[in-house]
């Protein structure tokens, strides 16, 4: 790692004061045994109910739901259609393009978390007939069932840019930590940036996307390398986004903003990123102001960069936006998110299919914190669906983001669909978790991954 071998910085653990070590790891401690020993799961094998389960995608939420199905079922059949190989802990994505983690840290094989008694298809769903109850693969293989769950995650929209070709991600040095290699090519890229300088353009996206925090991380993280090597006057950050707001939880936002100030990196509101001309390093972007009568003012211009770093847009997989069963008004409506009750997380047309994760319209950020709190709630539900009666668990809209502020800080926002804050780990007994902590770092780096494998994919927590 460029900056972090040459200097004494170490990546991993920031400098850090002994005392401040100490709570934060007594509190990191006290955090993982909450989040171990405060197994909910209960009801190992309650249910008799029998019917064939199909799960439509094995990522963070499809295979969280078949683990904790097959403990809860006495006669489980349940079949998960998922192609990948791989199964990727994106959280972990930033972490590569920060230098915190090796590419090879965030993965296990597909093999391996797939939950034992359940059936792997190895293909991917081509079309959904939800009339019929049967689904298609791309080997034209028909898989028939009584119950969905629903959780094929979102696909990126790389088309939506003009000029990018996402299979020459980095073309430009314009990059997206969003995919494994991405992330991989974005940590080359960043310390060849702090080192030489120039203008860093950050960028969300419009569409719905999943985890709205990682790009103010990989913006915050690179400017902190930047200061680390002593050559921050030598770069300029600029954040762009095409939210009215950058940031939508009150109780967070005014130290993000405070943060964002400090280190000298304004904010652009209501812009979105069009294109990218990678040869000439221009980005194209969108502003749209409305103007006091209501009306929007909509503005073209470019910007050069240096270095790039943006979120293509995103939205569902092909076969479900042509399934029916995603929201047909609203704003978002041509990303095809799966229409679903917002508490019950059973979809609003069929009540044989369950849907949550990424690839849901939940009013929520779109984050494998929140699936944490969806699983539970959308298993039990589907099982009392499976026995006949009605569903009766709520989902608070829960999620959670931690926000990497530099390289030894996190600010954990928790909350509900209120926007309100609301803690589920028990730091505000020693923290104030409106500011960016230490301990919250620790369990960034060290818990919440371990968490995700061991607890989370087996149905645990
Ligand atoms: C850079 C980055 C940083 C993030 N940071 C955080 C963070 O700090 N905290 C946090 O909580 N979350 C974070 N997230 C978000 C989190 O990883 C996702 O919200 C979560 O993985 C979504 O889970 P999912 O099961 O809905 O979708 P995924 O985990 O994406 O899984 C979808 C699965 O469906 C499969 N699939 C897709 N199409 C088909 C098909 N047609 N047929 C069959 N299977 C299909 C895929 O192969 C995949 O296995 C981050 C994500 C990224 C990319």
């Amino acid at each position: 790692m460029m900056g972090a071998e040459n200097s004494e910085f170490n990546m991993r653990g920031g400098k850090i004061g002994r005392r401040a070590f100490l709570k934060g790891a007594a509190a990191a401690g006290l955090v993982g045994l909450a989040a171990y020993g405060g197994v909910r799961y209960t009801g190992y094998r309650s249910s008799g109910a029998k019917a064939k389960i199909v799960v439509i995608g094995g990522g963070a939420a499809g295979i969280s739901a078949a683990a904790r199905l097959m403990m809860i079922l006495k006669e489980p059949d349940i079949t998960i259609i998922d192609p990948s190989d791989k199964h990727f802990y994106q959280p972990g994505f930033t972490l590569i393009a920060s230098g915190v983690y090796s590419p090879d840290e965030v993965y296990k094989s597909q093999a391996d978390c797939i939950p034992s008694g359940a059936k792997w298809v190895k293909d991917s769903v081509v079309a959904l007939d939800a009339d019929k109850r049967i689904v298609t693969t791309s080997k034209g293989e028909k898989i028939s069932y009584d119950f969905l769950v629903l959780t094929p995650g979102l696909v990126y929209d790389w088309d939506l840019i003009e000029g990018i070709d996402p299979k020459a991600l980095g073309t430009g040095n314009a990059h997206c930590i969003y995919e494994h290699e991405g992330a991989i090519k974005t940590w080359d890229a960043i310390k060849k940036f702090v080192k030489n300088g120039g203008k860093g353009i950050f960028t969300d996206t419009y569409t719905k996307h999943k985890c709205g925090g990682a790009p103010k991380k990989i913006t915050l993280l690179t400017e902190h390398l930047a200061r680390k090597n002593g050559t921050r006057e030598r770069l300029s950050f600029n954040f762009y986004t095409a939210s009215p707001e950058l940031y939508d939880v009150p109780y967070y936002t005014p130290r993000l903003l405070e943060i964002y100030a400090e280190r000298n990196v304004p904010i652009n509101l209501n812009t979105r990123i069009v294109g990218v001309d990678t040869a000439a390093k221009k980005v194209h972007f969108r502003k749209t102001e409305k103007s006091a009568d209501g009306s929007a003012k909509v503005s073209d211009f470019k910007e050069d960069y240096e270095f790039l770093h943006f979120l293509p847009p995103m939205g569902t997989p092909k076969f479900v936006r042509e399934s029916g069963l995603s929201a047909t008004n609203g704003s978002h409506a041509k990303e095809g998110w799966v229409d679903v009750d917002k508490g019950t997380l059973v979809s609003k047309k069929y009540p044989n299919i369950i849907s949550f994760g990424d690839a849901s319209n939940l009013p929520t950020s779109k984050t494998s914190a929140a699936i944490r709190k969806q699983v539970p709630i959308a298993v039990a539900n589907l099982v009392s669906i499976m026995e006949g009666k009605q569903p009766q668990q709520i989902y608070d809209g829960y999620a959670a983001c931690p926000i990497i502020t530099d390289y030894g800080h996190v600010l954990m926002c928790e909350f509900d669909y209120s926007k309100k804050q609301k803690n589920t780990f028990p730091l505000p007994l020693l923290f104030d978790m409106s500011k960016e902590q230490y301990v919250a770092w620790l369990m960034k780096v060290y818990l919440l991954k371990p968490m995700y494998f061991y607890g989370m994919l087996n149905g645990l927590v």
